[in-house]
């Protein structure tokens, strides 16, 4: 009689290579079920938007490929993971399950209610922190409490930490004999023109990895690629400092995808214009290059750093809107939405309110950053016509050439948002 089974219980981890879960589960000697769960919406503080559900869906699909190559099989199961779990382990006797650590605040609960359950059932539940570059707990344990500032974390980081060199991907696996009832990969709507922006698997995260300057954010997102690789064979170090930061706060500050970590920001009377929030987030502000930068993320899921900074920066400092509306906006459309990396950048730009020379003047951004004005052009092409004197500031253009196109006027001027802000700001001081 075969052996009882042990279940890699893959998540946000969608990889052979240097997967942590997989090398300890083959370490076990143990059998092996490859399980994906679809969980349902209770599941998760935020569910993916429709672009990132997409890439999950063609990642999954990568990885089945690949696991079917070195001849196993991906079983899918639907449902909470709690039952799902309870289930293929009735059905297998399986006694061991082996994941990656997730860090959104309520999977954390979940996995931790599940780890518990399931210890009752006589069944070892181990997790592992593949999708970091370190284990968190190990840098609380030297910091004693958790830590505020970019600057003190890479301190410590640098000081006492190495990330291990990347593991490769075992080259067999010992399989339970059995096909356990696999529902398959669920399609989805298509929701945009996913080939013409992406490829998604690890393979093309790997080539991507070759690349100086691919976009690697949605990969390392669906654990295509481990950030202990990137760091190995990539120059992207400092940004992946940066992003270890994020999780930091996230798993030690739990509630700031809600709640701003500096506690005055609670009084901030923040405005809830529902005019502005839509117009900023279908990119209609009449400010050409915030709305360039909302059409590209609603087309391909993706801006890059500085267009997702002026944008955040316009939504809270400009308009003076609630961040959580912004942040929760980009998490349903990037395809890279990671819970803490947006939630450290958003809670930045709360946290840097005093600094109202910051308000950003999107006129002299975009002449920064789009000096041609050919960004501008491609994603809002009702200025695509527009000499590059008045690229940048449309409504400084002549009547004619306004009233020729349909280009919406700016929801708000920039010194009336200036004083609003200063104001804003001085009354929350005043309450001190
Ligand atoms: C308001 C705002 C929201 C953001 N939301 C997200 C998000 O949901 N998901 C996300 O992955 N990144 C987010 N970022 C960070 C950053 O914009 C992206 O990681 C970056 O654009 C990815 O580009 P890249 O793949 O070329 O990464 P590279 O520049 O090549 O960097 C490699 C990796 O390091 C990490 N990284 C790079 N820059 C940063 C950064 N500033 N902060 C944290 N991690 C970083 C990312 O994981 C990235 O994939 C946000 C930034 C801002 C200002």
């Amino acid at each position: 009689m075969q052996e009882k089974p042990a279940i890699v219980w893959f998540r946000s981890d969608l990889r052979l290579r240097d997967n942590p879960a997989i090398i300890n589960a083959v370490k076990s000697k143990k059998p092996l079920i490859f399980l994906y769960i679809y969980s349902n919406s209770s599941d998760a503080s935020f569910q993916e938007g429709g672009k990132e559900k997409e890439w999950i869906f063609h990642s999954l699909t990568s990885l089945e490929k690949d696991l079917r190559g070195k001849k196993a099989r991906l079983v899918f199961r639907m449902g909470d993971a709690a039952s799902a779990l309870s289930d293929l382990i009735d059905e297998t006797c399986a006694d061991q399950i082996f994941a990656n650590a997730e860090y959104d605040p309520f999977l954390v609960k979940r996995d931790r209610k599940i780890k518990m359950a399931l210890a009752a059932r006589r069944v070892q539940v181990s997790f592992f922190h593949g999708n970091l570059l370190i284990n968190p707990f190990e840098m609380m344990h030297i910091s004693e409490k958790p830590i505020k500032e970019l600057s003190k974390f890479i301190a410590i980081l640098d000081q006492y930490f190495r990330p291990e060199k990347p593991l490769d991907a075992p080259r067999i696996f010992l399989l339970y004999s059995k096909k356990p009832f696999s529902v398959g990969i669920q399609k989805i709507e298509i929701s945009f023109d996913f080939a013409k922006y992406w490829m998604a698997g690890e393979s093309a995260a790997q080539n991507k990895l070759k690349s100086e300057d691919g976009i690697i954010s949605p990969h390392l997102n669906t654990g295509e690629v481990s950030p202990r690789d990137l760091w190995h064979r990539s120059d992207r170090q400092e940004e992946l400092k940066i992003r270890e930061f994020a999780y930091h706060l996230l798993i030690f500050f739990p509630e700031s995808p809600y709640r701003p970590i500096q506690n005055e920001f609670l009084r901030f009377p923040w405005i809830h214009n529902l005019h502005f929030i839509a117009s900023w987030q279908k990119g209609k502000t009449g400010y050409p290059i915030i709305d360039a930068a909302m059409r590209e993320l609603l087309s391909s899921g993706y801006i890059s750093d500085d267009h997702r900074q002026i944008t955040a920066t316009f939504f809270v400092k400009n308009l003076l809107l609630p961040w959580q509306e912004g942040a929760s906006w980009f998490m349903d459309h990037l395809v890279d939405a990671d819970l803490a990396c947006n939630t450290y950048h958003w809670q930045q730009v709360v946290g840097s309110m005093d600094s109202l020379t910051e308000l950003i003047d999107p006129a002299l951004m975009s002449k920064r950053s789009d000096p041609y004005g050919n960004y501008i052009r491609k994603f809002v092409p009702e200025l695509s016509n527009f000499p590059l004197e008045y690229i940048h500031m449309p409504w400084n253009a002549p009547k004619e050439l306004l009233d020729s196109c349909s280009y919406p006027a700016r929801i708000v001027d920039l010194e009336d948002s200036k004083y609003r802000a200063l104001r804003a700001f001085n009354q929350l001081k005043d309450e001190k």
